[in-house]
C-alpha cells in the first residue's frame, strides 16, 4: 500500500539496482522515502523501470536492522557501536597474530559507493595487510573485464548507452535487457522498431528475441563454437573491415586458419542452431556500418566465460566495430555499482583504477604511507577454498549475501561454516548472517548517504542522501573508518565526507582525475577523463588501444563443460533474473514488487511438461548432481524442450542448492548457466 504522505523534499540520486544507473528524484517526508520519479537525464531520458520507480519500501521495512549485533551462544544480542567494533578489532588482532593477515578476507559491494569500495580495499591492504579483497564482480563480469583488458587494454564497455540511437544493428549475446536492464532494453527495442537490425543469441525466446531478425537459440554452453563459426563466415564471405584490419589488428592469418575448422555447417548441430542462421547473423553484424554488441551473464557465467567474451571481441576486430560511435563490445553490468566496486580496487590483483599492483604499487605506497602486502591475494572463490581448507579464518562482507547467491550451496556452506569470524554489514539479516554471522553491522542504504556510483558505460554519477539512516545505522564509509581507527590506523582513514575520499581516489587514478563532484553534478561524464578540462570518453579505442596501436585476434578452442546431461539428469537448467526482483531479493523482496512476482518458478517447455505429466503451477522437485530444490512449475514456450530456466530471488527456495562447482577457466566465475537436472512432482 502506497504511503499517502505529501513529499516535502525531492533529492536527485542514482538508482541502486541495475548497471544502467538511471537518475531519479526521491521524495521524502517525515524522514521516509515516499515516492520516486524519473529524472530527465542522458542516462535514462525520463524513464525508470518497475524496480527503480516502485521498489523503495524496503528502506523502511519493519525488519530493517538498526543496531549492531553480536552473536553469543548462538543468539543475536544488540550491542553498541563501541562494543561491536572493539569485539571485531580484538578478534581480528588475535586471528592475524595467530594465522597472519592472509587469514582474513574483505568483500566490497555493488550496493556500496565508489568511495566505500575504495576504503574497503584500502582497509584490507593498509590496516589488515592483505590483498584478499574482492567483490561480486567475481561471479558476474570479471570474465568480461579480463577479456577486454587482455585483448584491448580497458576492462569495461567500449561504448556508451547514447550510441544505441546511432547503431545500425545490435548483437545481443546472453543478455535479456528487457528484464535485467529495462531502460536500456526499451531503448534497444525503440531503435529496432525504427529499423535497426537485431540478432539475439539466447537459449530462451525473450521479448527482444521475438523482434529479432535472427534468433540463435543456442544450446547452453556452446558460445565459443557459435562465435567462432560467425568469425569463420566473416572471413569466408569477405565481410571484413579491411582498413581496420590493416591498421589496428594483428594475427589475421593464423586466426583465419584456426576458425576455418568452425564453419557453420560443422558446428551448427552441436550449438543447436541452423548454419543458415549463423551465416545470416554474421551478415547482419558485419553489414550495418556500425553494430553494437551487448552481452550479459549468459556469456560470462560458463567454464569458458572469459574465452567466450574473447570470441566476441574477435568479431568486433574483424568488422571494425570498435573505436567508433554505435559499435563496441559492451558488457551490461547486472548490479549498479559492480563496475565501480572492482574499479576502485576490490580485486586481489589490482589497485584503484584497475592499475596492476606491480606497476602502480609504489605510487600507492607513497600516498598511503605503507608497504603494500607482498603476497598475492585471494579472490572470492579462492577465499571459499581457503576457508574450507582452514587457511581463511575471518571474512567481512558488505552488502553481499554470499551464502544465498554463490553457486553450489553445499560448497559455500562448508566454507562459511569453517570461519571463526563472519562480519556481515547490510540492511537486513540476510541468509549469510542468519546461518553464519558472528557480528552484524547495520548499514545505511543508498537513500541515506552521499557518494558516487559507476554505471555500465563508465559514467560516474552522484548519489545523495534523501533521508537519515534509521536508528544507529551508519554509512559503510563511516564504519570502515571507525574500525580502522580501532586497529590503530586513524590516520589515512579520517575523511570527513565521501567527497574527501573521492578526491583521494582521483589523485591515485589518472583516468578519473577530471571527475570532480562539481563536474559530475552538472555534466554526464565517462572515464577516461584525465583532467578537469577533458570532456570524458564515451567511445574508447578511437585512434589506438591502451595496449598499443593494434590488438591481436585470439584463436579460442572449444572446451565443453563437464556438466552434461545423461539418463539420470536429462535436462539443462539455466538460472537468471526477472524484471521485478533484484538478486538475492534482500531489497525487492520487501516491496510491493512481490505482488507482481511473488515467487521464483521453474520454467519448462510445454512438451516436457506434458511428457512428465506436470501441470502449470504445481510444485516440482528439481534434482541435480549437487542438490535438490522445490519450486512452482511455470509452463512456457519461452524455453526450449530439454531446457529449463529458474530465477533465484527467493531465499526459501534456494535455487543455488542445484548449481555446480564448475568455474570459469581463467577468473573462476561460477558456471550458473549450465546445470544438468531431472524434475519430478514435488
Ligand atoms: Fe534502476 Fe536499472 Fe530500472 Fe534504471 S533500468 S530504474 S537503473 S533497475
Amino acid at each position: 500500500k502506497r504511503s499517502p504522505a505529501v513529499p516535502e523534499t525531492w533529492t536527485r540520486t542514482t538508482c541502486v539496482y541495475c548497471g544502467v544507473g538511471c537518475q531519479m528524484d526521491v521524495a521524502s517526508a517525515g524522514g521516509k522515502v515516499v515516492a520516486v520519479r524519473p529524472a530527465d537525464h542522458p542516462t535514462n531520458r525520463g524513464h525508470l523501470c518497475v524496480k527503480g520507480r516502485y521498489a523503495y519500501e524496503f528502506n523502511h521495512a519493519p525488519d530493517r536492522v538498526t543496531t549492531p549485533m553480536i552473536r553469543r551462544d548462538g543468539a543475536w544480542r544488540e550491542a553498541s557501536w563501541d562494543e561491536a567494533l572493539d569485539f571485531i578489532a580484538d578478534r581480528l588482532r588475535a586471528i592475524i597474530a595467530e594465522s597472519g593477515p592472509d587469514a582474513v578476507g574483505v568483500l566490497g559491494s555493488a550496493r556500496a559507493s565508489n568511495e566505500e569500495n575504495y576504503l574497503a580495499q584500502k582497509f584490507a591492504r593498509v590496516v589488515l595487510g592483505t590483498n584478499n579483497v574482492d567483490c561480486c564482480a567475481r561471479v558476474c563480469h570479471t570474465p568480461s573485464a579480463k577479456a577486454l583488458k587482455a585483448m584491448l587494454g580497458t576492462g569495461a564497455a567500449a561504448n556508451c548507452f547514447d550510441d544505441i540511437e546511432i547503431a545500425g544493428a545490435f548483437l545481443l549475446c546472453g543478455v535479456n535487457p528487457t528484464e535485467n536492464h529495462p531502460v536500456v532494453g526499451a531503448r534497444i527495442r525503440q531503435a529496432v522498431l525504427r529499423g535497426a537490425r537485431l540478432v539475439v543469441v539466447d537459449p530462451r525466446r525473450t521479448e527482444l528475441a521475438e523482434l529479432a531478425d535472427v534468433h540463435l537459440a543456442l544450446r547452453p554452453g556452446t558460445n565459443v563454437p557459435l562465435f567462432n563459426a560467425m568469425a569463420a563466415v566473416l572471413i569466408e564471405e569477405g565481410l571484413l573491415d579491411q582498413a581496420f584490419l590493416a591498421e589496428r589488428v594483428t594475427g589475421f592469418d593464423d586466426f583465419a586458419a584456426f576458425v576455418a575448422a568452425y564453419a557453420p555447417e560443422r558446428v551448427a548441430g552441436d550449438c543447436g542452431v541452423s548454419a543458415a542462421d549463423i551465416r545470416a547473423a554474421a551478415r547482419i553484424y558485419a553489414g550495418a556500418g556500425a553494430a553494437m554488441c551487448f552481452h550479459g551473464l549468459g556469456m560470462t557465467e560458463h567454464l569458458q566465460g572469459t574465452e567466450g567474451v574473447m570470441t566476441l571481441i574477435n568479431l568486433a576486430l574483424l568488422t571494425g566495430n570498435l573505436g567508433k560511435p554505435g559499435a563496441g563490445i559492451n558488457p551490461l553490468r547486472g548490479q549498479n555499482n559492480v563496475q565501480g566496486s572492482a574499479q576502485m580496487g576490490c580485486d586481489p590483483a589490482t589497485l584503484t583504477g584497475s592499475q596492476l599492483i606491480k606497476d602502480a604499487g609504489p605510487r600507492f605506497e607513497a600516498a598511503w604511507g605503507c608497504r603494500l602486502p607482498a603476497t598475492h591475494g585471494l579472490d572470492l572463490l579462492q577465499m571459499m577454498d581457503a576457508a574450507r581448507a582452514g587457511r581463511l579464518k575471518a571474512l567481512w562482507a558488505f552488502g553481499y549475501d554470499i551464502y544465498l547467491s554463490l553457486a553450489n550451496e553445499a560448497a559455500t556452506r562448508d566454507a562459511l561454516a569453517g570461519l571463526d569470524l563472519v562480519i556481515v554489514q547490510d540492511l537486513f539479516l540476510n541468509e549469510t548472517a542468519r546461518a553464519f554471522g558472528t557480528v552484524f553491522l547495520p548499514a545505511a542504504s543508498f537513500f541515506e548517504k552521499d557518494g558516487t556510483f559507476m554505471n555500465s558505460d563508465r559514467r560516474v554519477q552522484r548519489i545523495r542522501g534523501a533521508v537519515p539512516p534509521p536508528g544507529q545505522a551508519q554509512p559503510d564509509w563511516w564504519i570502515i573508518q571507525a574500525l580502522a581507527g580501532r586497529l590503530g590506523h586513524a590516520q589515512g582513514f579520517a575523511f570527513d565526507s565521501p567527497r574527501a575520499v573521492w578526491d583521494e581516489v582521483r589523485a591515485l587514478w589518472p583516468d578519473g582525475a577530471g571527475l570532480s563532484y562539481e563536474r559530475i553534478a552538472r555534466e554526464s561524464l565517462h572515464w577516461p577523463c584525465p583532467d578537469e578540462d577533458h570532456p570524458g570518453t564515451p567511445v574508447l579505442h578511437q585512434s589506438r588501444f591502451p595496449i598499443g596501436q593494434t590488438a591481436a585476434l585470439a584463436p579460442i578452442g572449444f572446451v565443453p563443460t563437464p556438466e552434461t546431461t545423461d539418463e539420470t539428469y536429462p535436462l539443462l537448467l539455466t538460472t537468471g533474473r526477472t524484471l521485478y526482483h533484484f538478486n538475492a531479493g534482500t531489497m525487492t523482496g520487501r516491496t510491493p514488487n512481490t505482488a507482481l512476482r511473488p515467487t521464483d518458478t521453474l520454467d519448462m517447455a510445454p512438451a516436457d511438461a506434458a511428457q512428465l505429466g506436470l501441470a502449470d503451477g504445481e510444485p516440482v522437485r528439481v534434482h541435480s548432481r549437487h542438490g535438490t530444490a522445490t519450486l512452482p512449475l511455470h509452463v512456457t514456450a519461452q524455453v526450449q524442450p530439454g531446457q529449463l530456466f529458474a530465477t533465484f530471488h527467493c531465499p526459501e527456495l534456494f535455487v543455488n542448492r542445484l548449481t555446480s562447482t564448475v568455474r570459469d577457466r581463467q577468473v573462476r566465475a561460477p558456471e550458473y548457466k549450465v546445470t544438468a537436472v531431472r524434475v519430478e512432482r514435488g
